[in-house]
């Protein structure tokens, strides 16, 4: 059996899961939750910036403050903000891969980030994909790297070195939208930049607290051309992101992320007694799906497992990105100690928490009927 089949149905799981966070904020506070994603969307704008969050105005200000930060965080000549990450690799791909050619993307491991696929078939061109340092054809128009994958696989400098190299004159663009930090900040490698790349892109939302928006640098020749295809198609950030970014950016503190490294370890051993399919990422923990459908008998899938799992999590205030995620997100079930509301919780307490919503879930998957309802909410709710 199947309970979540359609992306239908993962649409109407995350509206059950933001009905249940809107009905927690109301009845207990903002403060019942901890948002455990790491990608929280921080938004730490002052009262001074509001006044000139202005179409005109805003950028006067802004895109100065956003220059000087940005090029601290990413190095590169010329600075530009993008409405998502996704926008910004668009904007890239459309200015550079010409009808015809290839672009090549090297990866540490599949799945690449969708955006890159789908943009070069918009643009006309031919997408390859290479998970090894190999040699690419001939008429090549960019190439793309990604330093960090979604499950924070990083690539190894000494294959962006190679790359770099291989590349002759050809732009070569990172694809940093977590990489920016876990390489360099965890893994302490270089920046994409001082690694010979000619431009990168970050994610402002990612292991740091700002907003959902994409952050790029590179040669400032490079970043003109992408700039004039971004602000045809409206792809570039707005005022209130670029604030968001500039804030976040002046509050980025490199220590707190370390310091998620020494409480993922010790959330690690507190869980692998209980339970020995817990594994670490870079700043959190995480549990397949496919370990859930081992350790319980069920004909339900593992996503089905995941799903429920998460939204088990969330009634206690635990939110993970199968119970919130847009469909087609992964299902591994992370605990991503970097966010902002970890410094809340205690790891115990987190611990006792993850045991009793496992075992909740042992018993919830005996009924059918049950496990709809956790999905997808009593039946009187759902629209
Ligand atoms: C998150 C991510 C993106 C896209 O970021 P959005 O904010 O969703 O546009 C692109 N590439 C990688 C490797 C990512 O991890």
């Amino acid at each position: 059996m199947r309970i979540v089949k359609t992306q239908v149905d993962e649409t109407k799981k995350r509206e059950n899961a933001l009905r249940i966070i809107r009905s927690m904020i109301k009845k207990k506070g903002r403060e019942s939750l901890f948002d455990l994603t790491g990608l929280s969307g921080g938004y730490p704008i002052k009262e001074e910036d509001i006044k000139i969050l202005e179409t005109y105005v805003g950028p006067a200000i802004f895109e100065e403050k956003l220059q000087e930060l940005g090029k601290k965080h990413l190095g590169g000549e010329k600075v530009l903000a993008f409405n998502r990450t996704t926008s910004g690799i668009l904007a890239t791909i459309l200015t550079f891969a010409k009808v015809g050619t290839y672009v090549v993307h090297y990866l540490p491991k599949p799945p690449s980030h969708p955006s890159i696929p789908k943009s070069v078939k918009l643009a006309g061109a031919k997408y390859l994909e290479y998970y090894d340092v190999k040699d690419f054809p001939d008429n090549t128009s960019l190439i793309i790297i990604t330093g960090a994958t979604m499950d924070l696989d990083v690539m190894p400098t000494e294959n962006f070195e190679k790359i770099v190299k291989m590349s002759g004159d050809i732009p070569v663009f990172v694809d940093d939208a977590s990489g920016a930090r876990v390489r360099t900040v965890l893994y302490g490698q270089p920046t994409a930049i001082e690694l010979g790349a000619d431009l990168v892109i970050t994610s402002t939302d990612k292991l740091m607290n700002g907003p959902r928006g994409g952050l790029m640098s590179g040669k400032k020749e490079l970043i003109n051309k992408i700039k004039s295809t971004a602000h045809q198609l409206g792809l570039e950030a707005q005022p209130p992101l670029m604030a968001g970014m500039v804030r976040a950016l002046e509050e980025f503190n490199p220590n707190l992320l370390k310091k998620s490294i020494k409480r993922k370890r010790k959330l690690r051993k507190l869980l692998e007694k209980d339970f020995e399919g817990v594994e670490e990422t870079p700043t959190g923990i995480k549990i397949e799906p496919e370990y859930l459908k081992q350790k319980i008998k069920t004909d339900l899938s593992s996503k089905d497992l995941a799903f429920l799992f998460s939204m088990i999590l969330l009634r206690s205030g635990i939110i993970t990105i199968p119970a919130v995620g847009m469909p087609g997100a992964s299902t591994t079930i992370r605990l991503d100690l970097s966010s902002k509301d970890a410094e809340r919780i205690k790891l115990e307490e987190l611990k006792t928490i993850f045991l009793d919503a496992f075992s909740k879930l042992k018993d919830i998957v005996k009924s059918p009927e049950r496990c709809k309802e956790i999905i997808y909410g009593a039946k009187n709710d759902q629209n």
